[in-house]
């Protein structure tokens, strides 16, 4: 059913061992979830696939659009196994070890190349930025520091090491078996972490070709190197994850707020999706109640005119998993309603031509969305294939309804993920007259509009496959015969 008081920023759940089960992925999506995110670098493949399976299984019963993302775990660094946790006291000094097995009483950090990326002076940082250690002296494959913070370690923990270029390829050969199990089983977007420049998303781009499958990529910025090469990244990548947790750890706390708010912007610009990530609700891990600067958060990343919030551990391995949803769901509506209910429905962000597709497109895209603000048009269509049109005119970030149709499924739960579009998946159509008639058979089911109300359609000739290159204007009760009337 298609509400009129849908949000425009949509949800993204990872899912874990807290939401998995059965009946649970469909409460989820009933509760307000656009999207499932699986984290590739926990759990194992069996798992996977069974929650794969369930997704599709619920989001086809449903008939909603649901997006799959699967997150690689890419150049992560993380420490080896310890026999038990150990305690790192401040001012004292430790030895860290490149790779599992090196002297006794060395930590053990799994990556060969972890000692001759360093050098003195340089920052360690454990457990997520808890622990923090100064590089003092490097002998062979072996890293002596001063422990400058102190926390507890434990096994597997993330490592970072904020000042120096780590030389780990983008891509091992753990994350290309996920690659293939992507492929096989087409899932809908393919994570990369740690990108740092835009050769690592070109990387990822090739191993998918092998597979001879697309996959539309999402490039997480969680290094400064990526903030500095963002303009290179935002070209070669399909969409982008604010991953703000390691932002945080490898530039400090404080630059995060405006480097999502750049992010977000530029994303904006280029038509590129963007998810903000991590911490949104990170209380609802134990609490049922969010914190209210939880709750500021979440609104903000909404006005800042981002396409998705997502909440990680919160629905991963919380104990409130559905009322985190649940309360997400309700932050985005309000903020929302103070933006685009009411007589005058303004934009979030200034309109502006996305820097982005062939001039002619971008000139019909602008055209419609144009023609939607000024006409004071209830609604837009996009008639598209891919769900690029639907993208294109999402960032305009307009206040009237979007619907992308297709008859594509990919492209219908891919555009689950878009800000504001309302994904419709139609019959397949042969003809201009079939096209319209095909909307009017899915707008007849929307109870909220009259057949006065305007709209704004979007659409290519058959003639120039792949670009939209026509906006017309007008009422939904003409929509069903518009194609025989060329002159109305
Ligand atoms: P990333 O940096 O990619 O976000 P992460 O380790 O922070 O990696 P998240 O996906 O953000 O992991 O999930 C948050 C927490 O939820 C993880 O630390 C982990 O404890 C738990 N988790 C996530 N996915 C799973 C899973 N499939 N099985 C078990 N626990 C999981
Ligand atoms: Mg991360
Ligand atoms: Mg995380």
């Amino acid at each position: 059913m298609i509400s009129r008081h849908h949000t425009r920023a949509k949800i993204l759940a990872t899912l874990g061992p807290a939401s998995a089960g059965p009946g649970k992925i469909r409460d989820l999506v009933r509760s307000g979830v656009d999207g499932f995110r699986i984290n590739l670098s926990h759990g194992d493949p069996e798992e996977r696939l069974l929650w794969v399976e369930r997704i599709k299984r619920v989001r086809s019963e449903m008939n909603r659009a649901v997006a799959i993302l699967l997150d690689l775990r890419g150049p992560r660094l993380r420490l080896g196994p310890l026999p038990e946790p150990i305690e790192l006291k401040p001012r004292t000094e430790v030895w860290l070890n490149s790779g599992i097995g090196g002297p006794e009483g060395s930590i053990p950090v799994d990556y060969p190349k972890f000692a001759s990326d360093l050098a003195p002076g340089h920052r360690v940082l454990l457990r997520d930025g808890r622990a923090k250690l100064k590089v003092l002296e490097i002998q062979g494959s072996r890293v002596r520091c001063r422990v400058q913070h102190g926390a507890w370690i434990h096994s597997n923990q993330g490592v970072n090491l904020p000042d120096s270029s780590v030389s780990a390829p983008i891509l091992s050969a753990k994350d290309k078996e996920d690659i293939a199990f992507a492929a096989k089983h087409q899932v809908d977007f393919l994570a990369l972490s740690f990108v740092r420049r835009a050769e690592d998303v070109e990387t990822l781009r090739r191993e998918l070709l092998k597979h001879e499958v697309f996959i539309p990529i999402i490039a997480k910025i969680e290094h400064p190197e990526a903030l500095k090469n963002l303009d290179q990244i935002l070209e070669a990548t399909d969409g982008v994850m604010v991953a703000r947790g390691d932002l945080a750890v490898e530039m400090g706390h404080e630059a995060v707020p405006t480097a999502q708010k750049k992010i977000i912007r530029r994303c904006m610009e280029r038509a590129v999706p963007v998810i903000t990530a991590t911490q949104m609700l990170e209380s609802m891990i134990e609490d049922p109640q969010p914190t209210r600067a939880e709750v500021s958060d979440v609104a903000n990343a909404v006005l800042d005119g981002t396409d998705a919030v997502m909440l990680s551990g919160e629905t991963a391995v919380g104990a409130h998993p559905l009322e985190a949803v649940r309360i997400m769901h309700r932050i985005v509506s309000k903020t929302e309603q103070q933006i685009f209910r009411g007589p005058r429905r303004r934009q979030l962000a200034r309109g502006c031509v996305p820097l982005t597709g062939s001039s002619v497109e971008m000139a019909t895209v602008n055209a419609a969305a144009t023609a939607a603000v000024q006409s004071q048009a209830r609604m837009i269509l996009a008639f598209t294939e891919s769900g690029r049109s639907a993208r294109l005119v999402s960032s305009f970030r307009a206040g009237q309804h979007l619907f992308g149709l297709t008859s594509k499924e990919k492209a219908f739960h891919r555009m689950a993920l878009i800000w504001g579009v309302h994904p419709a998946l139609t019959r397949s159509f042969a003809s201009a007259t079939d096209m319209y008639q095909a909307a009017a058979e899915t707008l007849a089911t929307v109870k909220w509009l009259k057949p006065t109300d305007l709209l704004v359609s979007l659409t290519g000739t058959f003639a120039v496959s792949g670009t939209s290159n026509t906006v017309r204007i007008l009422t939904l009760s003409n929509l069903a015969t518009a194609a025989d009337t060329k002159a109305s």
